[in-house]
């Protein structure tokens, strides 16, 4: 398959390339919890301590494609994807949301600033 088939303009698989056998594989690689609960990634983790998967030979952050799959494919590809518990290997859609970086920012000075109340 050519990479125009295969991946958007901005880089994200297109969802119709993900199989059914690509989404049981990856949540082999899930531990799932409650829905509450943080579910961990147990497959590759990157330098950063991110959880990795390859979708044709390119390395994906787990907790988007989580999102990705989770949603039906629909995510806007402009936001990034931010954890609510703040844990890299969490996994969980319920933990996850979409936001722009500057939500997202704002969400890491928000957390900060509590912490250190
Ligand atoms: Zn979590």
């Amino acid at each position: 398959m050519s990479e125009e088939r295969i991946f958007s303009a901005r880089g994200i698989p297109k969802w119709s390339v993900l199989s059914d056998d690509f989404r049981r594989r990856f949540w082999k690689k899930v531990i799932i919890r409650g829905a509450d609960d943080c579910w961990t990634w147990i497959g590759h983790r990157d330098r950063e301590d991110y959880g990795r998967v390859m979708i044709f030979a390119k390395p994906y952050p787990a907790h988007r494609i989580s999102f990705f799959l989770y949603h039906n494919g629909k995510m806007n590809e402009n936001k990034l994807i931010c954890h609510d518990c703040d844990n890299k290997w969490c996994v969980n859609p319920n933990h996850l949301w979409e936001g722009t970086s500057k939500e997202h920012g704002f969400d890491h000075a928000n957390k900060n600033k509590n912490r250190q109340v």
